[in-house]
């Protein structure tokens, strides 16, 4: 897999920090676990937060705090983010929300024969699953905030570039675009957004209600 389009710096430090919406840092860390190179920029943020960490004042703690420590003491600890490559078309951390691999999804129709799948993350953002056949665009839109799109399998094209397997599009709201899936073989991603899409024609704007674009 030759990755062309990475994370931004700012994305990888925002992760870092833990101040990314979940939509959002399911896309960085599913990158993260196909690109060699974002994943050894990712350590060096996390060794420069680490050090901010211990250069800054001690805060004070609740006693909450000490017992909740206490209390966990001895219990394994949790699961590291990025979790070793699993074998199938969707990433190890993808393949955890969707209970396996995209035999598992439970794809909608969201018509013209695109599909796509809501996966259950916290506030800030939204993620979905997005199976566009061979050949077919996605409707013309706008952006009001971010929306990253990660290509799991097959590729598009739009506006700005291509997209293969392992790339991200970092799309905001300077960008309007028409993604199109090549041809050959169906494309599957991962698209997070933090607002609503603009869509330029009506039948589309009519419909994000019930599809939650
Ligand atoms: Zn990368
Ligand atoms: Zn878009």
């Amino acid at each position: 897999m030759t990755i062309r389009h990475h994370l931004s710096d700012p994305l990888m430090m925002a992760y870092a920090a833990g101040e990314l919406p979940e939509a959002f840092s399911l896309v960085v860390a599913t990158h993260v676990s196909l690109c060699n190179e974002c994943r050894a920029a990712l350590a060096g943020f996390e060794a420069v937060g680490g050090a901010v960490l211990d250069a800054s004042p001690a805060a004070g703690i609740s006693d909450h705090c000490l017992q909740a420590t206490l209390a966990r003491l001895g219990q394994p600890d949790p699961a590291p983010v990025v979790t070793p490559r699993k074998r199938g078309t969707l990433p190890s951390p993808l393949q955890d929300y969707v209970g396996g691999d995209v035999d598992r999804v439970k794809w909608r129709s969201i018509g013209m024969g695109v599909r796509q799948a809501i996966l259950p993350t916290g506030p800030g953002g939204s993620a979905r699953l997005l199976h566009i056949p061979a050949g077919q665009s996605v409707p013309d839109h706008g952006h009001r905030g971010l929306e990253l799109t990660l290509v799991l399998q097959g590729a598009f094209r739009d506006d700005c570039d291509r997209f293969g397997p392992g790339d991200v599009e970092i799309a905001t709201e300077a960008l309007d675009h028409t993604p199109v899936a090549e041809a050959g073989q169906d494309c599957i991603c991962l698209a997070a957004t933090d607002a609503r899409l603009r869509f330029k024609n009506l039948i589309p704007r009519l419909a994000q209600p019930f599809f939650r674009i």
